[in-house]
């Protein structure tokens, strides 16, 4: 169309009108007049029908008062929503939580959080708009910066929606509420799908308004609640999801919004210091000319003493927790016991029964979705996504927990394996992403359950009453409960506290009784579980930890002065005080640095742990056949020891790898008493004892070996056609290589090569050349003179395949130079050590070797 149709016209007319009336001198000269007769232009901006009242579009509603007055149409459920003029430009925190979903969708799942933002309400001409306030910045309000503070950030505009009707006397504005809440408007719902995501894959259809509706709405004088199911709908689809999804063509996903109050009250906001692990709100200082304009600010309770001056007080208003009316009754005094073991901790803090429980009656007439309460739910859910699960929300603007849950599992506390999970635990890189969107999700219930399982193995193969099964689940609950409850106070995980015992304290039952295993219940320890039965005591936490109280007081006490919250920070120093958190871990190959930050493992010494959790899982391998066979039943629980038992070693032995190329990391300030550096590399000595304990129980011909006629018993069982996914057969040596080569990948990674060499200028004794000669021995030379097996086989060609890789693979580029030059020159020397001897078998496999790194090696440049 080249002409301009009349109605282009117009609109190109309009929009002069509009932009004239816009102009800066224009806008100017209407806010004087507005200053001038407010009231006057602000009835007539809106422009609405003026025979169309509050009270005429609302004929047929019913009003429910509370934050933002509501009006739900008795006809059509249409929503409309009320703004009265004191509203507007005040700032408001908006939450909102999952309350039913399902896996398939992403993780959107019962009771998840999604975060709380602070916005404000505007009105723009006739509209009313909902603003998303930006919170990362702070200016320092007597700087002339301070100015420009809205610079080079956006807000974000939710909604604006047109002002139907105006009430001049009492100052409200009515408008349609149906766009803010049955559509993803104040918060984002379904996932996007994920650039390369296979087209197989399980797809929200799209968000169909017409099936959408309102199911509660909860008003209250502080916060305005609203429970929505969206549909989301397709047509025809590909993937119908999992048994959790009942017509993957409408899939039902039910939020909790909240719009609640800004606190008015006398919350001191507190900033957070690198030595203790609480969560934050991470805030920019731009006017702050530090290297480390940091103002961010930890979470917490608003915890005040009822009388200020006592040295111990109860607090005005305690934390209370309310066990969901979902709970087994045999678990509620232990969950009970979880969340009050806490106050012992804030007893060190000044405060006195700070933490409180009740149970919700059968009958209450609210549920756990309601945010004014703090609930321990139950689920059991058809694809457990977490082990346990402990969020809280928070104001922005000041770190202030407003509100907290834990969700927790049926299935960590049945025998159910979830086999993918024991794969994944080994490594976690499948299940890295979605953890670190929200660093509440908690995996500790599903390490605990292996543990669970293990420690059960052990108890019946030793024949154990059922009494001391239970002892170990009650420990183990406790400790969960108690793990949880820290995270909804502010904390997040402490993954180095299990240095704080010896093996030898560890397996002494008198000194190991009432207490934390660990300096922390925010570890995810592995269970105490010792190979000498005779030595057995406490198996789980049965208290918090010296750090946990140490944290609560860093994090609560009401300080008079800065001097004595540093005088207590200043305390970090200490060996139960010992801190890393989950980005300090070393769970991941290649990921970060220091080995005492580790999940899974336990003690002060964990390559001698480590061996021996490896030598208890060997011992009941052997009799696992006489011991898990039971009369009467399928070989399900055999089959469910093997892979439990495995699993353990391969665990142990992620965790002696890291020890190579490890550098121990301390966060003290300068000049802090008993400081000490902030790198040192693990010694030269405890490097070479890993990589003999690799050696020797990991990489050796026998390493996996089990009882040739056990394999013959280790049957699935079936049901239905769920053979259909795969042959039903053990996959014994894929098995074996896969855990070989996550250490391998550990070993190998850039990372760990690349600091080896780094290190050598600071400490590290254990020279690249050294380590990756040993290495190449440690796979090699028992048997590559002579018979190979094929564990021993599949474990060479994979790391030959290995340093190939590092030479010519798809990440060459990311190794050193030094370590290029040492795989060509390992590869060499299989080379040489790969001659024609042993069985035809080795033979085969060594011809396949040469041939492997002859063609190689012509493609080094
Ligand atoms: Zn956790």
């Amino acid at each position: 169309m080249t002409s301009k149709s009349p109605k282009a016209l117009y609109i190109f007319s309009f929009f002069l009108s509009l932009s004239l009336l816009l102009s800066p001198s224009n806008v100017e000269a209407q806010r004087k007049r507005k200053d001038k007769k407010k009231d006057d232009v602000e009835a007539k901006t809106p422009a609405p029908k003026k025979d169309k009242s509050i009270a005429d579009l609302t004929k047929s509603s019913k009003k429910m008062d509370g934050l933002f007055t509501i009006y739900q149409d008795t006809i059509t459920g249409s929503l409309k929503m009320v703004i009265s003029k004191d509203q507007l430009d005040k700032e408001y925190i908006y939450f909102s939580q999952i309350a039913d979903g399902v896996m398939d969708a992403g993780r959107i799942i019962r009771g998840s959080y999604r975060g709380s933002k602070v916005f404000k309400v505007q009105k723009y001409f006739n509209k009313i708009e909902f603003i998303t306030q930006n919170t990362s910045f702070y200016f320092d309000p007597e700087n002339p910066l301070s100015k420009s503070k809205d610079a080079n950030m956006s807000e974000g505009n939710m909604a604006s929606i047109k002002i139907e009707a105006f009430d001049e006397d009492k100052g409200l504005y009515l408008i349609e509420a149906d766009d803010l809440f049955l559509a993803e408007t104040l918060s984002q719902i379904k996932s996007p799908s994920r650039p390369g995501s296979s087209p197989m894959s399980f797809k929200l259809g799209s968000l169909s308004k017409s099936k959408s509706k309102i199911l509660a709405i909860k008003n209250y004088p502080e916060n305005t609640n609203m429970e929505v199911e969206y549909v989301y709908s397709s047509p025809s689809i590909l993937n119908g999801g999992s048994n959790a999804v009942a017509d993957g063509r409408n899939v039902s996903i039910k939020v909790f919004h909240s719009l609640m109050e800004m606190p008015d009250n006398d919350y001191e906001v507190r900033f957070d210091d690198q030595r203790v692990g609480f969560f934050t709100e991470q805030i920019d200082d731009q006017t702050s000319t530090s290297s480390t304009p940091f103002r961010d600010l930890i979470h917490r309770w608003n915890l005040k003493k009822k009388d200020p001056n006592a040295e111990i007080s109860e607090p005005v208003k305690p934390i209370t927790w309310w066990i969901e009316n979902t709970t087994p009754y045999e678990w509620r005094e232990t969950i009970k016991e979880g969340v009050l073991q806490w106050n012992k901790a804030f007893e060190k803090a000044g405060f006195k029964n700070a933490m409180a429980v009740k149970v919700q009656p059968d009958d209450a007439d609210w549920d756990a979705g309601d945010i004014r309460y703090n609930v321990l739910r139950w689920v059991s859910s058809p694809d457990p996504a977490y082990g346990g699960y402990g969020p809280s929300f928070v104001n922005p603007k000041t770190g202030e927990i407003l509100g907290a849950d834990i969700m927790l599992e049926f299935v960590h506390f049945t025998n159910r394996v979830l086999y993918d999970k024991l794969y994944n635990n080994v490594g976690m890189e499948a299940d890295e992403e979605p953890i670190m969107n929200d660093m509440k999700f908690c995996s500790l219930g599903s390490e605990i359950h292996q543990e669970l399982m293990f420690a059960d193995a052990v108890v019946s193969a030793t024949g154990a009453d059922d009494f001391e099964m239970e002892k170990i689940r009650k420990q183990s609950m406790l400790a969960l409960i108690m793990h949880e409850v820290g995270h909804t106070l502010g904390l997040y995980h402490n993954m180095k506290a299990s240095q704080l015992f010896s093996p030898e304290q560890l397996e002494d039952p008198e000194f190991i009784k009432g207490k934390c295993l660990t300096a922390s219940v925010m570890d995810y320890a592995a269970l105490n579980i010792t190979r000498d039965r005779s030595k057995q005591g406490q198996y789980d936490d049965v208290s918090v930890g010296p750090y946990d109280i140490w944290a609560i007081r860093c994090g609560y006490t009401p300080f008079k002065t800065e001097a004595e919250r540093q005088a207590l920070l200043s305390e970090s120093t200490k060996p139960e005080h010992i801190f890393g958190n989950d980005a300090d871990d070393m769970r991941s190959p290649g990921k970060a640095i220091d080995p005492r930050v580790n999940t899974g493992d336990q003690s002060n010494d964990q390559i001698t742990w480590s061996v021996d959790r490896i030598g208890l899982a060997n011992d009941l391998m052997k009799t696992a056949k006489e011991n898990f066979s039971k009369e009467g039943e399928f070989y399900e629980e055999l089959r469910r020891v093997f892979y439990i038992l495995n699993a353990q070693k391969a665990g142990a032995a992620n965790t002696i790898s890291r020890f190579i190329g490890g550098v121990y990391v301390n966060r003290d300030l300068v000049g802090q008493e008993n400081a000490t550096q902030p790198y040192t590399p693990v010694s030269l000595e405890d490097q070479k004892r890993a990589m003999k304990a690799l050696s020797d129980h990991i990489f050796a011909p026998d390493a996996f070996d089990a009882p040739n006629d056990l394999y013959n018993y280790l049957a699935q069982e079936r049901r239905g056609f769920n053979f259909f996914r795969g042959p039903e057969d053990p996959k014994i040596h894929s098995m074996a290589l896969g855990y070989q080569t996550r250490v391998l990948d550990h070993l190998l990674h850039p990372n760990t090569l690349q600091r080896i060499t780094d290190s050598e200028l600071y400490g590290n004794a254990y020279s690249l050349s050294s380590f990756m000669t040993d290495l190449n021995d440690a796979i090699f030379k028992k048997d590559i003179y002579g018979n190979v097996n094929d564990f021993r086989q599949n474990l060479q060609l994979a790391y030959t395949n290995m340093l190939v890789d590092m030479l010519t693979g798809k990440d060459a580029e990311k190794y050193t130079y030094n370590a290029k030059s040492m795989a060509l020159y390992n590869l060499k020397t299989i080379r040489n050590m790969a001659g024609s001897t042993g069985n035809i078998a080795s033979k085969a496999h060594k011809q396949h070797l040469r041939t492997l790194i002859d063609n190689a090696i012509k493609e080094v440049k």
